[in-house]
């Protein structure tokens, strides 16, 4: 494995982060593993904090698909850490095998006008900035869907259908089914606006896209995982699966259904 045993560790730069993080180096080292001073170089990203830190993580190191990340939990499992710092010997075995056992989770691509992609590993959030109810019309393939007057709109990836699509609605979706989910905040419905008032899923070969209504409300506020982008005019989000996947170290049994049961029942 000499070629294979370069890690970059991520965390929050705390002082109890780097005390908390300190018997897992030493664990590292002991089983010949070697950090690096930039995640470029690493074959393994290892994320020291909860989902929260893994999404930053994963943001932070450019959505590599060439490397594989884990997500260390400092107390309960979550859902994209798989291990936890009381229990380094799984880890340690898992990292050392001779076939990584590995989940592969789908990435969303989001182009904001003519700007340069952004990804996300849990969803797209598109919320209007002000009081006023946000106008969008909404587009699959090319072709005109409904037009969406409310809140704004969540379009999620399997993995992040946990999160902020749950709490308004949406479903769990298996993240063996590449695909996007689209789920509304707060729709308006009456005679003279009409959405579908369901959340909808788009297999993986379809885009999404978001024109807004220019009518004084183009200043949305669009999150990405955990981060918030301003742009000062918005005129069209344009959504769709990368043709990429992360690929995350898996812990034997634990699956997304394990986890999902764990988490909520
Ligand atoms: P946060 O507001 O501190 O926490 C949101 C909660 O969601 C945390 O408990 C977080 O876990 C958990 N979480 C993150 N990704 C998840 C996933 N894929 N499945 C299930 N739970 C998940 O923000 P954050 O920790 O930075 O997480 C960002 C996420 O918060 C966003 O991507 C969005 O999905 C979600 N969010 C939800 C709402 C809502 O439900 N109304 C509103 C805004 C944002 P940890 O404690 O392990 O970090
Ligand atoms: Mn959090």
């Amino acid at each position: 494995m000499s070629d294979q045993n370069k890690y970059y560790l991520f965390s929050k730069e705390t002082e109890t982060m780097l005390q908390l993080s300190e018997p897992l180096k030493e664990r590292l080292n002991e089983h010949g593993f070697i950090p690096t001073s930039t995640p470029f170089e690493a074959n393994f990203i290892l994320s020291v904090g909860g989902d929260n830190t893994f999404l930053q993580a994963v943001r932070k190191t450019g959505f590599r698909n060439d490397c594989i990340y884990i997500g260390v939990n400092t107390d309960d499992l979550g859902f994209y850490t798989d291990f936890t710092l009381d229990q380094l010997e799984p880890l340690m075995m898992a990292m050392k095998e001779e076939q990584l056992k590995v989940r592969r989770y789908p990435v969303l691509k989001v182009k904001i006008d003519q700007k340069d992609p952004f990804y996300c590993l849990n969803e797209c959030t598109i919320r209007s900035s002000v009081i006023k109810t946000f106008v969008m019309d909404v587009i699959i393939d090319d072709q005109y869907f409904e037009t969406f007057r409310g809140d704004g709109m969540i379009v999620s990836t399997p993995t992040g259908s946990t999160a902020y699509n749950k709490s308004v609605g949406g479903a769990v979706i298996d993240p063996k089914l590449p695909s996007m989910q689209i789920s509304e905040i707060s729709s308006l419905n009456n005679s003279e606006y009409r959405t579908l008032g369901t959340s909808f899923i788009l297999g993986s070969d379809r885009s999404l896209t978001l024109k807004i209504v220019q009518t004084g409300n183009e200043h949305p506020v669009i999150g990405i995982d955990n981060e918030a982008l301003a742009f000062p005019q918005v005129k069209q989000v344009h959504l769709q699966l990368a043709n990429r996947y992360i690929k995350v170290l898996k812990l034997d049994n634990n699956s997304f259904w394990d986890r999902v049961q764990r988490k909520f029942l």
